[in-house]
């Protein structure tokens, strides 16, 4: 992996108890036929260095509007999220993002493009790129599709090179939601835990958004569940560590994060429980 004087996370990266992103008291809403109406009420929680953290909520409980502030698309109406010592930064390469949507990747451009493309932005030589892309093309299993177009890709594979060029730019957080929810649920199931292979394997610290209760469970260390109109946090569970579905702890920390889903899920008619 990159470091040295040239990284510039690098007093993060060998710093582990530091926060990557710190999320304070954060309130977040949208204007709506003119007038502001609140979704998230107030979120506060953190992921440090080589953490993941997963953020567990049904369907409309501001997930997606949490991780797109992280991200830096949207900016709190209260609170605030510090990344990296920054206050509410906008959008930058040191927070790369994946999407749920098939369609985020350039159709122009071949698989092995699409991989190289942030990293010819941000400044990487040609031959540097290719190297790097290759690598995580082949850790992503995509080796044999370097030179395939988009649409010659399945939904899985398409998913896969998302993942790839997210990886390839190392960044100092990784911001996945719902990445595996348009898939069906074999390979959903063979990308998590790809997925948690290869995060453990580059160190990449992730903030990761799901409504599936044993997705969570699997891929975090750390549970942060939301419910409630607008939203707040209902709990946290640790679940460092729980990779068997059928482990005791497992099957407990399942249990918590249902109670905790069905006691705030009364008002919402269309919550998604899995
Ligand atoms: P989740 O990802 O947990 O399903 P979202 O963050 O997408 O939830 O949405 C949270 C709330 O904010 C919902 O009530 C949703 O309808 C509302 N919302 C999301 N995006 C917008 C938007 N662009 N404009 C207005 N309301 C929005
Ligand atoms: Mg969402």
């Amino acid at each position: 992996m990159m470091s040295g004087v040239d990284d510039p996370h690098e007093s993060l990266r060998s710093s582990p108890s530091k926060s990557i992103v710190d999320v304070d008291r954060v309130g977040i809403g949208y204007r709506q036929n003119g007038r502001h109406v609140p979704a998230v009420g107030e979120a506060t929680f953190r992921t440090r260095r080589g953490e993941r953290t997963v953020l567990l909520g049904p369907s409309g409980s501001g997930k997606s509007t949490l991780l797109k502030a992280v991200a830096g698309f949207l900016t709190p109406d209260s609170g605030s999220i510090v990344v990296d010592g920054r206050v509410n930064p906008g959008p930058g390469p040191d927070r790369a993002v994946v999407f749920q949507e098939f369609d985020q990747l350039l159709p122009w451009r071949t698989v092995l493009g699409n991989v190289t493309y942030p990293l010819r932005v941000t400044g990487t030589p040609k031959n540097r790129a290719d190297t790097v892309a290759r690598e995580f093309l082949q850790m992503t299993g995509l080796q044999d599709a370097v030179d395939k177009f988009p649409h010659q890709l399945s939904g899985g594979m398409k998913q896969r090179v998302a993942i790839a060029r997210a990886l390839a730019i190392e960044p100092l957080l990784l911001l996945m939601d719902e990445p595996f929810g348009a898939l069906d649920a074999q390979t959903r199931g063979r990308l998590q835990r790809e997925l948690v292979d290869i995060v453990v394997r580059t160190r990449a610290t992730l903030l990761f958004v799901t409504h599936s209760i044993d997705e969570a469970v699997l891929l975090g260390d750390e549970v942060v569940v939301l419910g409630g109109t607008p939203s707040t946090i209902v709990g946290r569970v640790d679940t460092a560590g729980l990779a068997d579905p059928d482990d005791p702890e497992f099957v407990t920390a399942r249990k918590t994060l249902r109670g905790l889903l069905t006691d705030t899920s009364e008002d919402l008619t269309h919550a998604t429980f899995e």
